[in-house]
């Protein structure tokens, strides 16, 4: 099906998530837009099973059901961290991967599975897919490569931030300021074609 922007109504848009780091992100993104920003925390969201074997694929579910349970353009990420000596793993297993939520245990195993490869390169990559309430969607790719370090440093961001560098720095994201991961992360990458697409 042809996305037509036409349908698009950009006043008000639920996210996708109930994870909060995301949720800030993208509200702080779409704050210069003057859109009102819902997440999956502020609406009766469903359950969606996230088995989809790439990233576009569990975004498109996942926006899709925003945008059928509610009547709102939904706005759906699925993100991952992948790591080049591992062959992109965790990837889109990133959440699960941290078991019980235990980033530190899940940044050591990659750290040290990495580091045996001598290989320490890695990349974050989003894809934010739009959903209207037609169904159609719409699918924009981000991508920030770097390098992993140990120990973890920084309490800025979420999840795997406080052990990946990008590229060009010297900080993890976990120190580096939100105001310079929301310009360069993978997640700005797929929002600025979003913006330039849909705006
Ligand atoms: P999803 O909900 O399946 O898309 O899970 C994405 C997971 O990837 C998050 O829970 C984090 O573990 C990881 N991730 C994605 N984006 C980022 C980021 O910007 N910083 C740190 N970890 C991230």
């Amino acid at each position: 099906m042809v996305f037509s922007l036409e349908d698009f109504d950009s006043r008000k848009i639920l996210l996708a998530t109930k994870n909060k780091g995301k949720a800030k992100e993208l509200s702080l993104m779409l704050a210069p837009y003057g859109t009102e920003v819902l997440s999956a925390n502020d609406v009766d969201f469903p359950d969606v099973v996230e088995d989809g074997l790439s990233f576009a694929e569990n975004a498109a579910k996942k926006a899709k059901a925003g945008a059928l349970a509610t009547g709102l353009p939904t706005l759906a990420d699925d993100s991952g961290l992948e790591v080049e000596a591992l062959g992109g793993n965790p990837g889109i297993y990133s959440a699960r991967f941290a078991i019980d939520g235990d980033y530190m245990r899940a940044m050591k195993s990659l750290y040290d599975d990495a580091l045996a490869k001598n290989d320490l390169r890695a990349r974050f990559t989003c894809v934010l897919v739009l959903a209207l309430p037609n169904q159609e969607t719409c699918a924009f790719e981000g991508r920030v490569n770097g390098h992993l370090v140990w120990p973890p440093k920084g309490e800025n961001g979420f999840g795997y931030d406080p052990f990946f560098v990008p590229e060009g720095y010297k900080d993890t994201f976990g120190v580096l300021p939100d105001k310079v991961k929301n310009k360069i992360s993978h997640r700005a990458m797929a929002f600025k074609k979003f913006i330039a697409e849909c705006f």
